[in-house]
């Protein structure tokens, strides 16, 4: 049985000081996390904050990127290995705006992937189709073919544990929810594209969110589908009542 997980992202949004404020306001009101796993990814600048002020809690903090060495003349990157001393659980790689606006490939999200194993966090790959694609009827393809190079050389053991998340580019920050079959459709695939690069088991465990305008009014609609195993949750993750009400949606 997979363990459903839902992720905030909060993007380049809220500073420490809101981010402790919002870590109060959530307080011991986290399901319990062998029922949902609550997660969210913060900013490099708080995640110091984030993991200071979860620490007795259920929640997992997640960085939205890293580099894919652990030390070195990189000006201005993330370490991973920084990241893991300070307690970080899991990292998002290959976000729709990462791949767009700094130009991320599919070979620096296999290579932040590795490093993210190497240093004992567990990636959230990111992947997803413009409208563009869709109307194409490319989509399956492009996103199977994302996922495979984002998994290339990973061990079945290693790709058990991690999370892929299908974020289409088109229901991003748009309010356009893609509709709970297109998004169970395109998880199916993807579970389908894992067990045929490994195995059945491999399959089973592999952990997919759907992304694109999830909020508190369809989150429950999404999870009903045997394929969607969590969110990863833009806007609707910033306000504590909102994210409070995504991760407790079995209640
Ligand atoms: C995201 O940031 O990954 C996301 C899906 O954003 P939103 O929920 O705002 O569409």
């Amino acid at each position: 049985m997979r363990t459903p997980i839902i992720a905030g992202n909060w993007k380049m949004n809220k500073n420490p000081q809101e981010t402790q404020a919002f870590l109060e306001a959530i307080k011991g009101q986290l399901p319990d996390p062998a029922q949902v796993e609550s997660v969210i990814a913060a900013p490099a600048i708080d995640l110091n904050a984030l993991v200071w002020f979860s620490k007795d809690s259920a929640l997992k903090v997640a960085a939205e990127n890293c580099y894919f060495e652990d030390e070195g003349a990189y000006t201005g990157e993330t370490s991973p290995k920084a990241l893991a001393e300070m307690g970080v659980d899991y990292v998002v790689i290959g976000h729709s705006e990462r791949r767009q606006y700094f130009h991320e490939t599919d070979e620096d999200i296999n290579k932040k992937a590795k490093a993210i194993f190497r240093n004992k966090m567990l990636p959230i790959i990111c992947c997803g189709e413009t409208l563009e694609t869709r109307e194409a009827g490319h989509e399956v393809d492009w996103v199977v073919g994302q996922i495979k190079a984002a998994l290339a050389g990973l061990s079945a053991e290693e790709v058990s544990k991690l999370v892929i998340a299908y974020e289409p580019i088109w229901a991003i920050g748009t309010g356009k929810t893609a509709s709970s079959d297109q998004a169970q459709e395109m998880c199916h695939e993807i579970r389908e594209a894992v067990k045929s690069l490994y195995n059945e088991q491999t399959a089973e465990n592999v952990r997919i969110q759907y992304g694109g305008s999830v909020k508190p009014a369809n989150v429950q609609e999404l999870m009903a589908k045997p394929d969607i195993d969590g969110g990863l949750v833009g806007g609707a993750s910033m306000i504590p009542e909102s994210f409070l009400a995504l991760v407790n949606y079995q209640k």
